[in-house]
């Protein structure tokens, strides 16, 4: 039996995280997803509560295919800022793993050097498929929906979403 692990803050859910997602869930047998800076919401660069994320990627994982949630965790993480502890920190709050897929350099460092295997993802249309990008495309109003599942543009506009980011980017004055 191989569980796997991948973090990402979802930022939001993207078709990139999407993308790796649904090739990661079938090399393994059980999938942790973990939601990083689950602390983190009402910002610019961390608007969506951890809670919210957790219902985009839920609503994702269904949009592949609803038996997935059999098998995968999804896990909210705070930071502890404290990067050479940080490995023991996710292993405190998920499941074993034997797996981590990673394609961010300092995850991969810490869990090499924790003696995980690790394997790097591919990505995708790194260009748009950015949560920087669609964080932007949202306070700018231009067009964002179609670089995240349809589920979780649902679950964006039902939670006021864009409303929110616009509102929190205006000045106290
Ligand atoms: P932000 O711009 O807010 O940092 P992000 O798009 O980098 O957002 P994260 O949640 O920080 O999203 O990413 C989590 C993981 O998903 C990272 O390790 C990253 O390598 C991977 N990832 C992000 N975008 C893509 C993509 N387009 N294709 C493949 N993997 C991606
Ligand atoms: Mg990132």
């Amino acid at each position: 039996m191989i569980r796997g692990f991948f973090i990402g803050r979802f930022q939001p859910y993207h078709l990139g995280h999407h993308n790796v997602i649904r090739h990661i869930v079938y090399e393994v047998d059980e999938l942790i997803i973990a939601i990083g800076s689950a602390q983190e919401s009402h910002t610019l660069e961390n608007p969506f509560t951890a809670g919210e994320r957790v219902l985009m990627v839920s609503r994702a994982l269904d949009e592949i295919d609803p038996e997935l949630k059999k098998r995968v965790y999804i896990i909210p993480l705070e930071d502890i800022y404290r990067n050479s502890l940080w490995v023991s920190h996710v292993c405190s709050m998920v499941p074993p793993f034997d797996i981590v897929f990673s394609n961010n350099p300092l995850v991969i460092r810490l869990f090499k050097e924790a003696g995980f295997k690790v394997k790097t993802t591919e990505m995708y249309n790194r260009n748009e498929y950015q949560g920087t990008e669609i964080r932007r495309r949202m306070l700018k109003g231009e067009r964002w929906e179609d670089l995240v599942p349809k589920s979780v543009a649902e679950v964006i506009k039902q939670i006021g979403g864009i409303e929110r980011i616009r509102e929190i980017a205006g000045k106290d004055a």
